[in-house]
């Protein structure tokens, strides 16, 4: 692919009020308690490998990743675990699941970590492996394991490094920019390494000028090309990121690989170049803790496992006026029960709104019409048609309007007039759905395994048939040969 020059568009989306504060990193400190629940992403658990009253270091492996599409969990800090017992976890409906507990020490005493000092040295296949012991997910939210996605079997031409941070309030990118610019370009060529990819852009918003030129600095010596995207959003999904860049629309349920491009979070360069290089894995991340309704807004480097409680104290607490919490920024972040939840690999923020900040919000009136869904779309869908069938339990009709292609950005809920929940209807029948395509696969399954049964039933009958059929056959013969001898014997 020819360096970019001109940038293209991609449908609708919005200009945002960004609200972001990058700062210097806090470090989080210990928190008394870590907490790992064991859902990775939807029905894929990790499986526990230790058990209550076990001591763990700093960096030990807590649970393998249990499925493919899962990760393994290590320990972020030393302590004791506590328990394996049910804990909420971040969702939407208030969910507990099952979590690994450890009470921390205090020490943060670590496993010894296994550097590398030239990773070039190492087969492909070796540092995707180490990638996947390390337990890097894609830290842009998607939290989709990296060495899954880093084994694409199509020819990879571009890899696209999106540090496009477009959601309001969230700057953790940014300010790891900031901070780590030089360590983050070594991840970047490692997955250049990786993918053999020819070209490599890293895409970043045309706000962040100071983060810019940190990548300037750090690239000089590199053949990678930096490209200013404009502050629309959500430019920084990855869909909508490859189309301002390259002009290609990638079809729905299909993947940018198919098309020679490969896209990874800056975050995710960061944690491979730790994996990789210092030999430590994901175990921390940058998570932005903002809003009006705490007391000192700040990015934080935080434990992956620590309570949402333990970073609010180190902001100094909420202001007298908190309405709500939200993991995630404001378009696709989730409200939360509790702020007893703890962080995860996919957390980028905290978000704690005041009620200045929560919307005016009226109740929800009937559908008007009006199309200001549809216009601001970025994947083109008709929300107000989804919205119709939704309502109606028309899940058919839904998947005919596409509905497994919303991103969940938000947009057609910010400017709907009617203020009605439009991305929330969505969430819930793409659950039923979910339920559905499970409950179906499992019938399917409990099926196959039955006329197995069967199948193995008549087989054993039937052995057992030919069995006695041949020990008849063999007592006939015995019998006619006895007859036969005693017929021939001379009286
Ligand atoms: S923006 Fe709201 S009122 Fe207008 S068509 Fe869409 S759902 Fe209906
Ligand atoms: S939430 Fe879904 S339907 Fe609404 S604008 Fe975003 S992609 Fe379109």
């Amino acid at each position: 692919m020819a360096a970019i020059t001109q940038l293209k568009h991609f449908s609708g989306g919005l200009t945002l009020a960004a609200h972001k504060q990058p700062s210097n990193i806090l470090d989080s400190g210990i928190p008394n308690e870590l907490i790992y629940p064991l859902l990775q992403r939807a029905d894929c658990y990790a499986q526990p490998i230790v058990k209550t009253g076990d001591a763990v270091l700093k960096g030990q492996l807590i649970a393998h990743a249990g499925s493919a599409l899962s990760t393994p969990i290590h320990a972020a800090s030393s302590g004791v675990i506590k328990e394996i017992a049910a804990h909420l976890i971040a969702h939407p409906s208030g969910l507990t699941d099952l979590c690994i507990v450890i009470s921390t020490d205090g020490l943060d005493t670590a496993l010894e970590p296994e550097p590398c000092i030239d990773y070039q040295s190492e087969s492909i296949s070796d540092l995707r492996t180490k990638i996947q012991q390390a337990g890097i997910v894609g830290l842009g939210g998607a939290v989709f394991p990296t060495a899954k996605k880093l084994a694409a079997p199509q020819k990879i031409d571009t890899l696209i490094i999106n540090a496009a941070e477009c959601e309001p309030y969230i700057s953790c990118d940014e300010s790891l920019i900031l901070a780590h610019a030089e360590q983050l370009i070594q991840g970047v060529l490692i997955l250049q390494y990786i993918t053999q990819a020819e070209q490599c852009i890293i895409a970043l918003e045309e706000s962040m000028p100071q983060a810019f030129q940190a990548l300037q600095k750090a690239t000089q010596k590199e053949a990678i090309q930096l490209i200013r995207v404009p502050e629309i959003y959500p430019t920084g999904g990855e869909k909508q990121l490859i189309q301002v860049l390259t002009g290609k629309k990638i079809p729905a349920q299909s993947l940018p690989a198919e098309q020679g491009m490969l896209c990874q979070n800056i975050g995710t360069a960061y944690a491979v170049y730790q994996a990789i290089i210092l030999g430590v894995p994901l175990t921390e991340r940058i998570i932005t803790v903002t809003g009006k309704g705490i007391q000192h807004s700040q990015n934080i480097q935080a434990k992956i496992g620590t309570p949402i409680k333990h970073l609010i104290a180190e902001c100094q607490g909420y202001t007298n006026d908190v309405q709500r919490l939200i993991m995630g920024g404001s378009m696709m972040g989730i409200a939360l029960s509790s702020d007893e939840i703890a962080v995860t690999k996919a957390t980028n923020c905290i978000l704690a709104l005041s009620s200045e900040e929560l919307a005016a919000q009226t109740q929800e009136m009937p559908c008007i019409r009006c199309g200001d869904c549809a216009n601001v779309c970025p994947v083109e869908l008709l929300p107000q048609q989804l919205y119709w069938y939704g309502r109606s339990q028309q899940l058919e009709q839904c998947l005919d309007y596409r509905l497994l292609d919303c991103i969940e950005c938000g947009c057609c809920d910010i400017v709907c007039p009617s203020q009605i929940p439009l991305v929330q209807l969505f969430r819930a029948i793409k659950g039923e759905h979910t339920i559905k395509q499970q409950q179906t696969a499992q019938a399917d399954l409990a099926k196959i395994r039955y006329q197995n049964r069967q199948t193995r039933f008549a087989n054993a009958e039937q052995e057992k048939k030919d069995k006695a059929a041949k020990r008849q056959a063999a007592i006939d013969k015995m019998k006619a040969a006895a007859a036969a001898k005693k017929a021939n014997k001379p009286d």
